[in-house]
Protein backbone atom coordinates (compact mmCIF):
# COMPACT_ATOMS: atom_id res chain seq x y z
CA UNK A 1 0.00 0.00 0.00
CA UNK A 2 1.48 3.58 -1.17
CA UNK A 3 2.28 5.82 1.81
CA UNK A 4 2.42 8.97 2.35
CA UNK A 5 5.92 10.30 2.48
CA UNK A 6 7.72 14.08 3.24
CA UNK A 7 10.74 14.76 1.76
CA UNK A 8 12.44 18.21 2.43
CA UNK A 9 14.75 19.42 0.22
CA UNK A 10 17.54 22.79 0.62
CA UNK A 11 19.81 24.19 -1.69
CA UNK A 12 22.79 27.10 -0.94
CA UNK A 13 25.07 26.67 -3.55
CA UNK A 14 24.79 27.90 -7.29
CA UNK A 15 21.41 28.48 -9.46
CA UNK A 16 19.83 27.37 -6.00
CA UNK A 17 15.95 27.55 -7.87
CA UNK A 18 17.08 25.84 -10.61
CA UNK A 19 18.79 22.89 -8.65
CA UNK A 20 15.26 22.57 -6.17
CA UNK A 21 13.51 22.52 -9.38
CA UNK A 22 14.91 19.52 -11.24
CA UNK A 23 15.10 17.59 -8.09
CA UNK A 24 11.20 18.26 -8.10
CA UNK A 25 11.05 17.43 -11.42
CA UNK A 26 12.99 13.86 -10.49
CA UNK A 27 10.95 13.16 -7.70
CA UNK A 28 8.12 13.79 -10.18
CA UNK A 29 9.16 11.01 -12.23
CA UNK A 30 10.29 8.26 -9.76
CA UNK A 31 8.55 5.35 -10.40
CA UNK A 32 5.55 3.60 -8.05
CA UNK A 33 5.30 7.46 -6.91
CA UNK A 34 2.64 10.17 -7.20
CA UNK A 35 3.80 13.94 -5.86
CA UNK A 36 1.14 15.23 -4.02
CA UNK A 37 2.21 18.19 -3.37
CA UNK A 38 5.25 20.89 -2.79
CA UNK A 39 5.66 23.42 -0.94
CA UNK A 40 6.50 27.13 -1.22
CA UNK A 41 9.87 27.86 -1.49
CA UNK A 42 11.64 29.62 1.64
CA UNK A 43 14.62 31.60 1.55
CA UNK A 44 16.81 30.38 5.18
CA UNK A 45 19.63 31.86 7.13
CA UNK A 46 22.28 28.80 6.81
CA UNK A 47 21.59 26.76 10.59
CA UNK A 48 25.19 25.44 11.85
CA UNK A 49 24.26 23.07 14.47
CA UNK A 50 25.97 20.24 13.31
CA UNK A 51 27.31 20.92 10.11
CA UNK A 52 29.25 23.79 8.01
CA UNK A 53 27.24 24.80 5.47
CA UNK A 54 28.83 27.94 4.43
CA UNK A 55 27.62 31.68 4.03
CA UNK A 56 24.99 31.10 1.47
CA UNK A 57 21.34 31.73 2.34
CA UNK A 58 19.15 27.78 1.54
CA UNK A 59 16.35 27.31 -0.29
CA UNK A 60 14.12 25.19 1.30
CA UNK A 61 11.01 23.32 1.13
CA UNK A 62 8.84 19.96 1.71
CA UNK A 63 7.78 17.79 -1.00
CA UNK A 64 4.80 15.25 -0.39
CA UNK A 65 4.42 12.10 -2.49
CA UNK A 66 2.67 8.66 -2.29
CA UNK A 67 4.70 5.53 -3.36
CA UNK A 68 5.45 2.26 -2.87
CA UNK A 69 9.00 2.80 -2.65
CA UNK A 70 10.75 0.97 0.26
CA UNK A 71 11.94 3.24 2.50
CA UNK A 72 15.52 2.43 2.21
CA UNK A 73 15.28 2.43 -1.23
CA UNK A 74 13.83 5.64 -1.18
CA UNK A 75 17.19 7.12 0.61
CA UNK A 76 19.12 5.19 -1.73
CA UNK A 77 17.31 7.45 -4.82
CA UNK A 78 17.35 10.19 -2.77
CA UNK A 79 20.97 10.30 -2.77
CA UNK A 80 21.19 9.52 -6.58
CA UNK A 81 19.39 12.24 -7.25
CA UNK A 82 21.68 14.37 -4.98
CA UNK A 83 24.50 13.29 -7.18
CA UNK A 84 23.29 13.58 -10.04
CA UNK A 85 22.63 17.54 -9.45
CA UNK A 86 26.09 17.42 -7.84
CA UNK A 87 26.35 17.25 -4.25
CA UNK A 88 29.51 17.10 -3.23
CA UNK A 89 29.74 13.49 -1.39
CA UNK A 90 33.69 14.69 0.06
CA UNK A 91 32.34 17.49 1.77
CA UNK A 92 28.81 16.38 2.65
CA UNK A 93 28.36 19.24 5.51
CA UNK A 94 29.61 21.91 3.09
CA UNK A 95 28.06 24.13 1.15
CA UNK A 96 25.59 21.52 -1.00
CA UNK A 97 23.73 21.92 -4.60
CA UNK A 98 20.69 19.58 -3.27
CA UNK A 99 19.77 18.08 0.02
CA UNK A 100 17.43 16.25 0.34
CA UNK A 101 16.13 14.04 3.74
CA UNK A 102 12.98 11.83 4.04
CA UNK A 103 11.44 13.61 7.09
CA UNK A 104 8.38 11.22 7.39
CA UNK A 105 7.58 7.85 5.70
CA UNK A 106 3.77 7.02 7.01
CA UNK A 107 3.50 6.80 10.37
CA UNK A 108 6.48 4.61 10.56
CA UNK A 109 9.44 4.59 12.83
CA UNK A 110 12.74 3.65 11.81
CA UNK A 111 16.42 3.47 13.22
CA UNK A 112 18.50 1.71 11.82
CA UNK A 113 22.41 2.40 10.87
CA UNK A 114 22.22 5.37 7.86
CA UNK A 115 18.19 5.74 8.16
CA UNK A 116 16.47 7.41 10.49
CA UNK A 117 12.90 8.56 10.50
CA UNK A 118 11.11 10.48 11.25
CA UNK A 119 14.18 12.99 10.87
CA UNK A 120 16.11 13.18 13.70
CA UNK A 121 15.90 16.98 13.93
CA UNK A 122 12.76 17.99 11.84
CA UNK A 123 11.39 19.23 14.98
CA UNK A 124 13.83 21.93 15.76
CA UNK A 125 14.02 23.28 12.51
CA UNK A 126 12.30 26.24 11.59
CA UNK A 127 13.36 25.61 7.96
CA UNK A 128 11.72 22.18 7.46
CA UNK A 129 8.68 22.89 9.94
CA UNK A 130 7.26 26.35 7.95
CA UNK A 131 6.86 24.39 4.77
CA UNK A 132 5.81 21.17 6.20
CA UNK A 133 2.74 23.19 8.41
CA UNK A 134 2.08 24.73 4.97
CA UNK A 135 1.57 21.35 3.46
CA UNK A 136 -0.17 19.43 6.15
CA UNK A 137 -0.34 21.34 9.20
CA UNK A 138 -2.26 18.63 11.42
CA UNK A 139 0.33 15.73 10.07
CA UNK A 140 0.87 14.09 13.30
CA UNK A 141 4.86 13.02 14.18
CA UNK A 142 4.72 9.59 15.18
CA UNK A 143 6.87 9.45 18.30
CA UNK A 144 6.61 13.60 19.48
CA UNK A 145 2.53 13.13 19.15
CA UNK A 146 2.54 16.41 17.80
CA UNK A 147 1.15 18.11 14.87
CA UNK A 148 2.92 19.93 12.39
CA UNK A 149 1.29 22.98 13.32
CA UNK A 150 1.91 22.52 16.79
CA UNK A 151 5.50 21.60 16.35
CA UNK A 152 6.09 24.93 14.51
CA UNK A 153 4.57 27.30 17.34
CA UNK A 154 6.80 25.32 19.44
CA UNK A 155 9.78 25.12 17.75
CA UNK A 156 13.16 27.53 19.62
CA UNK A 157 14.92 27.91 16.40
CA UNK A 158 14.51 31.47 15.98
CA UNK A 159 16.77 31.35 12.50
CA UNK A 160 15.33 33.23 9.70
CA UNK A 161 12.99 32.10 7.49
CA UNK A 162 11.09 33.58 4.46
CA UNK A 163 9.03 32.91 1.97
CA UNK A 164 10.81 33.14 -1.50
CA UNK A 165 9.40 36.52 -3.81
CA UNK A 166 8.62 36.24 -6.28
CA UNK A 167 8.25 32.86 -6.25
CA UNK A 168 9.60 31.09 -9.10
CA UNK A 169 7.81 29.58 -12.09
CA UNK A 170 8.89 26.14 -12.47
CA UNK A 171 9.84 23.56 -15.12
CA UNK A 172 8.02 20.21 -13.51
CA UNK A 173 5.01 20.06 -15.39
CA UNK A 174 1.99 20.38 -13.00
CA UNK A 175 2.73 22.20 -9.45
CA UNK A 176 0.67 20.27 -7.06
CA UNK A 177 0.56 22.64 -4.30
CA UNK A 178 -1.70 20.89 -2.23
CA UNK A 179 -2.04 23.97 0.07
CA UNK A 180 -2.88 27.92 -0.25
CA UNK A 181 -0.38 31.06 0.32
CA UNK A 182 0.02 30.82 4.06
CA UNK A 183 -1.70 33.63 5.92
CA UNK A 184 -4.60 33.68 2.89
P1 LIG B 1 23.02 14.79 4.75
O1 LIG B 1 24.47 15.09 4.77
O2 LIG B 1 22.15 15.74 5.50
O3 LIG B 1 22.49 14.55 3.35
O4 LIG B 1 22.85 13.42 5.54
C1 LIG B 1 22.95 12.25 4.86
C2 LIG B 1 23.21 11.13 5.83
O5 LIG B 1 22.17 11.03 6.78
C3 LIG B 1 23.32 9.82 5.07
O6 LIG B 1 24.44 9.14 5.53
C4 LIG B 1 22.05 9.09 5.45
O7 LIG B 1 22.32 7.70 5.54
C5 LIG B 1 21.72 9.67 6.81
N1 LIG B 1 20.31 9.67 7.13
C6 LIG B 1 19.78 9.15 8.25
N2 LIG B 1 18.45 9.31 8.29
C7 LIG B 1 18.12 9.97 7.15
C8 LIG B 1 16.87 10.44 6.63
N3 LIG B 1 15.72 10.25 7.28
N4 LIG B 1 16.89 11.08 5.43
C9 LIG B 1 18.07 11.28 4.77
N5 LIG B 1 19.28 10.87 5.22
C10 LIG B 1 19.29 10.22 6.41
Amino acid sequence: MAETVFIGFGSNVGDRVDFCDRAMTLLSLLPHSRLKGVSLLYETEPVRDRTDPGEGWFLNGVVQLETDITPRSLLTTLQEIERSLGRDDDNRSGPRTIDLDILFYGEQVIKEPGLTIPHPRLHQRRFVLMPMNELDPLWIHPTLKQSAAQLLAEVEDQSQVHLLFPQPSTRYGSRPACSSQPGT
